[in-house]
């Protein structure tokens, strides 16, 4: 055989695979099937992922392996297993790094923050670089002529999202005026109501209980209750209940803004908090989500919450530079426990280690270590 023919790329046929995953998405919110055809027969299932298929059919037979990839259904809902459970040994990297990788989150069937990541590193995605949502936000906020107001705008907006996975009609509705009374005009308000859609519209029941810790709903699984945010479970294993909203009265987010939103959004408000308790100078999205939450004057503490599951991945996202970060005089990634405090401690190191090699100057906490590193000047006086 010839060996030019038969070499396949591990890591650009992981890059096609989630460049087609995360174009499929973008085609089922449009209403789109999974495998719909065109009037002429012509299929409408992205090349990539058309792409990525053939591929991993080809190393699965090569391999011995059963080419579940021929089916795209399987190759799809696969997605949703770690890639150690059914990816070709080519796909898992060196030493197995990308293993434990999920491409589609299984509970909000969406493309994961990994997933998009690797569509982007390998370009194949360049026209989705930005979330759409981003895009329409910013497109909205040029049309508001002052600046501070800008800043002001896009914190209330998106601070209302991450608390409200879940909100009450009247909620919604104080909160698109109050953008438009903040705006002067009907700019952002409408928008915000686009980001969610009516509870009666899913299959949801009569009456729908709120996580007290969070904001979003309580789902039942196994007979038990418990709050639908997986890292809302992972900080508070123990669910308590907010108030209790009517089918009819109840608005949700929609899911990609849940995953790349509000999910993440709960650590960075969290700790924006717990600094403001603390301290006066400290903003939340300063200067519309530059970084997460600037502390002192000026540019003097720039901080970046990361929810990535896969620090190595993580790592790969400073390839380019330290981004907005690199506009502070002190650069903090901090990453999120994903479990516990040891954990958590654990991803720090080897996220450190990892930016330490590509030399941008950045520290790297973990939620509690940037809440006692910055809340504590304010305590005791020192600048
Ligand atoms: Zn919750």
């Amino acid at each position: 055989m010839n060996a030019a023919s038969t070499h396949i790329d591990g890591e650009e046929t992981l890059k096609l695979l989630a460049a087609g995953l995360v174009r499929q998405h973008r085609a089922c919110v449009k209403a789109e099937v999974l495998d719909a055809r065109g009037a002429n027969e012509r299929t409408l299932t992205p090349l990539a992922l058309l792409m990525a298929q053939a591929r991993i059919s080809r190393l699965q037979i090569a391999s011995g392996q059963l080419a579940s990839a021929d089916s795209l259904h399987r190759l799809v809902a696969n997605c949703m297993l770690p890639l150690g459970e059914w990816a070709p040994a080519l796909l898992l990297g060196v030493d197995g790094a990308w293993r434990d990788l999920r491409l589609i989150d299984p509970e909000l069937r969406v493309p994961t923050l990994e997933c998009r990541g690797l569509a982007e590193e390998g370009g194949n995605v360049d026209d989705l670089r930005e979330n759409v949502w981003h895009a329409k936000v910013r497109e909205e906020l040029k049309r508001i002529p002052l600046e501070r107001v800008r800043d002001e705008a896009y914190r209330t907006l998106r601070r209302f999202v991450v608390t409200h996975a879940l909100a009450r009609q009247a909620e919604l509705d104080a909160a698109v005026s109050a953008l438009d009374d903040l705006t002067l005009g009907a700019t952002l308000g409408p928008l915000l109501a686009e980001m969610y859609t009516p509870a009666h519209a899913g299959e949801h029941g009569r009456l729908l209980e709120r996580c007290a810790a969070c904001g979003s709903r309580v789902e039942v699984r196994g007979g038990e209750p418990r709050c639908a945010s997986e890292r809302c479970r992972e900080r508070a294993p123990v669910l308590s209940v907010r108030d209790v909203l009517t089918v009819e009265e109840a608005w949700l987010l929609k899911r990609e803004l849940l995953l790349f939103w509000a999910e993440p959004g709960q650590v960075e408000i969290a700790l924006f908090d717990a600094l403001r308790a603390q301290r006066d100078d400290v903003e939340l999205y300063p200067r519309q989500d530059e970084v997460d939450v600037s502390v002192g004057e000026g540019r003097d503490v720039g901080i970046d919450v990361k929810d990535y599951t896969l620090i190595p991945q993580l790592a790969r996202r400073f390839d380019q530079g330290a981004g907005d970060l690199a506009l502070y005089r002190r650069k903090i990634v901090v990453v999120t426990d994903r479990g516990t405090r040891a954990r958590g401690l654990a991803r720090r190191r080897q996220l450190q280690e990892l930016l330490d090699e590509r030399e941008l100057g950045i520290e790297v906490m973990t939620v509690h270590q940037a809440v006692d590193a910055f809340g504590y000047r304010a305590r005791t006086g020192r600048q």
